[in-house]
């Protein structure tokens, strides 16, 4: 179906003028080379949009999960966390994210903004999306924590910044929301006033983030529509079950939700997802060069050109859209960097 163009099938839904390409990361490594294909990859379509309609403008939104686990400990049984926002590990590998997304603004003149969680959480739609999840939350916590049956939504301790990993202990009480710190006791968020310092889980955020992009891209008082771009290993299944069915189950018909489109997946010698821990922890990848690994190593043996020779590995992909639809090894990426030394 897209053997040779895409781009104006997109377009069939994003009529607006201004397009933003969201695209996230929970910045708590240097970040891997899928990471950075996914980022090439959404400045490769923001470029490829401009190209065949010069009336738009896209933007690049990134999306920061500074939410993600950076400490984890179990109290009385209870596993806890502590953010990457509040132990400031973020700080430590920001500087390379502002780096990539600065090169690729140079090199494609599309710019981009950083949203952080609390911002996400501090926009209007928010709250009533989180109260349509509580008023269904057997339902919805059946399929999307199907372990424990719990609506993941947490809030970090005010005073400690210890959060309830599995939200084992929250309660639910008229538009509140009532946390427990093993130390300090409870707090908690009124959904009326306190959804910016909300937390989730990934199959929780996904969801979440569905509707509001939806509700934004809908509604003509915001000026621009939002296309998630994310890693192929989400697609099919996990999307079909987790976030199209419960949105639509929550009153959102399937046809109007948000659209993603997927990175081809980076494939190790056995077909699995290349994953850093492994590469770390057991020395599975020996064979791989290390600038395949992250982008620490990538700029040590390329300097910043290695970024621009995966753009324009991806940006291929374009001008022949079905290749968009195929996961690559990491072999196809070594090969094309040392065909175009
Ligand atoms: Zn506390």
């Amino acid at each position: 179906m897209f053997e040779k163009e895409i781009i104006p099938y997109i377009l069939k839904q994003y009529t607006k003028n201004i397009i933003k390409i969201s695209v996230g990361a929970q910045p708590n490594s240097s970040p891997h080379f899928g990471t950075l294909e996914t980022i090439a990859l959404s400045f490769g379509l923001a470029s490829n949009i401009m190209k065949y309609d010069k009336n738009k403008k896209v933007i690049i939104l990134y999306e920061v999960i500074d939410s993600a686990p950076s400490e984890t400990s179990i109290i009385n049984e209870i596993k806890y966390q502590k953010s990457l926002k509040y132990t400031g590990k973020i700080n430590e590998f920001f500087n390379e994210y502002l780096e990539i997304l600065n090169y690729y603004k140079n090199l494609t003149g599309i710019d981009y903004e950083i949203r952080y969680q609390k911002e996400f959480n501090s926009q209007p739609e928010i709250s009533n999306i989180i109260k349509k999840i509580i008023e269904n939350k057997e339902y919805i916590s059946s399929r999307l924590d199907p372990k424990y049956n719990k609506i993941r939504i947490r809030m970090s301790c005010p005073k400690c910044g210890l959060t309830d990993k599995n939200s084992i202990l929250n309660k639910y009480e008229n538009n509140k929301i009532i946390f427990n710190c093993p130390i300090h006791g409870e707090y908690y968020a009124d959904l009326n006033k306190d959804t910016s310092m909300l937390e989730y889980n990934s199959p929780y955020r996904n969801l979440i983030r569905c509707i509001y992009y939806t509700l934004v891209n809908n509604n003509s008082n915001y000026d621009y529509q939002i296309i998630r771009v994310t890693g192929s290993d989400y697609a099919g299944f996990y999307q079909e079950e987790m976030r199209y069915k419960l949105a639509s189950y929550l009153g959102y018909p399937a046809h109007t939700l948000s659209m993603i489109f997927y990175a081809p997946l980076i494939l190790d010698w056995s077909g699995a997802k290349m994953s850093k821990s492994l590469y770390v922890k057991e020395g599975a990848y020996s064979d791989i060069p290390t600038a395949f690994i992250n982008y620490k190593y990538l700029k040590q043996e390329y300097g910043l050109n290695g970024l621009k020779k995966l753009y324009d590995i991806v940006s291929n992909w374009f001008e022949n859209p079905y290749m968009l639809f195929r996961h690559y090894t990491i072999y196809y990426f070594i090969k094309e960097f040392e065909e175009n030394e």
